[in-house]
């Protein structure tokens, strides 16, 4: 019998998460240890297709940082991790940067964007961050 451990990571509680593979199922799993129905989404998901939002940082050049926070705008194919990061370090961006703008579209083909996690700008003005974190809310 096909048996997983893991922790959920979908809300700060991170319950133990037992999934077991069971074919009587409609699901083909059975999960335990979920304080909610999140857990049972995500044990399955991690046994079938597992993601995750990939976060890390990429060069920029006249910029008074060396490196600019990115994320991907959502959840890719954790096998795919390894490449995304191959790709990301090979890119360097230039200022001006605004926060969520599109640094690499469509990924590797996985339809999800890697963007800027904040503003970037040649010369530190606040103004011109406060006024980009207010058009995104
Ligand atoms: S099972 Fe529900 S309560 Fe427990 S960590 Fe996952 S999301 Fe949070």
């Amino acid at each position: 019998m096909e048996v997983k451990d893991m922790i959920c990571i979908v809300c700060p509680l991170g319950c133990n998460l037992k999934v077991i593979r069971d074919n009587r199922s409609q699901i083909g799993y059975v999960v335990e240890g979920n304080k909610c129905l999140r857990g049972v989404d995500h044990g399955i998901k991690e046994m079938t297709n597992p993601t995750r939002v990939l976060t890390t940082t990429i060069r920029i050049s006249n910029a008074p940082l060396k490196r600019l926070p990115v994320r991907t705008s959502g959840p890719i194919p954790k096998h795919l991790i390894m490449q995304a990061m191959e790709l990301i370090n090979r890119v360097e961006v230039k200022t001006p940067i605004k926060v969520g703008q599109v640094i690499i579209k469509n990924i590797l083909d996985t339809e999800v964007d890697v963007i800027a996690s904040r503003s970037m700008y040649q010369n530190f003005k606040q103004e011109d961050y406060l006024k980009d974190y207010l058009v995104q809310g």
